[in-house]
């Protein structure tokens, strides 16, 4: 499982919904979810590790500590009131930038053991990281959040911290960067 940085084009590509029962998905949610403990993320998509299917995982690593294994999330709900919400992701490497994001939603989605389950009213970094993830199952990355010069100045400098090769090997991203 190898982890996909900008600009791979699967990290562009909409995924499909996972098959009730599908047992190889949930391995494969088992296995992200060792590679964001690996990679000290926060949250791991699966277009990441290019796997077009709605799975994705997330601990942030708080207390007490959750692991939530999501398949087919799907936000049923959000707010009108927005937040700021400065965000990294594994893809981007050392990139932190701030967005704005909807500031409460609630989420539906299947455990790993395919049982529909629901989070009311999620706030602050879970909201966040949620939906941070849910656009990688959409094919967005959150810099898609920002205006059309400010993104393009983001992806610049990404690509000048590339050529100058000193973004780290993804070992070196630390989860206090918060990275998803
Ligand atoms: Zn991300």
């Amino acid at each position: 499982m190898e982890l996909l940085q900008y600009p791979n084009p699967t990290l562009f590509r909409k995924c499909a919904d996972v098959a009730v029962g599908d047992l190889a998905s949930i391995e494969l949610a088992h296995e992200m979810a060792a590679k964001l403990y690996e990679w000290n993320g926060i949250g791991l998509a699966a277009p990441q590790v290019g796997i077009l299917k709605k799975i994705a995982v997330i601990d942030l690593r708080e207390e007490p500590r959750v692991l939530y294994v999501l398949i087919n999330p799907r936000i049923t709900w959000r707010s009108v009131e927005v937040e700021e919400s400065n965000e990294g992701c594994l893809s981007l490497p050392l990139l932190r930038e701030t967005i704005f994001r909807h500031k409460t939603i609630t989420l539906e989605y299947l455990d790993e053991n395919f049982s529909p389950k629901v989070i009311q009213r999620a706030e602050g970094l879970l909201s966040f990281c949620i939906q941070h993830e849910i656009d990688h199952l959409n094919g967005h990355l959150f810099i898609d959040h920002m205006s059309k010069l400010a993104r393009a100045r983001v992806v610049q400098k990404f690509k000048k911290l590339r050529e100058e090769s000193v973004l780290p090997n993804t070992k070196a991203v630390s989860h206090e960067n918060g990275a998803q």
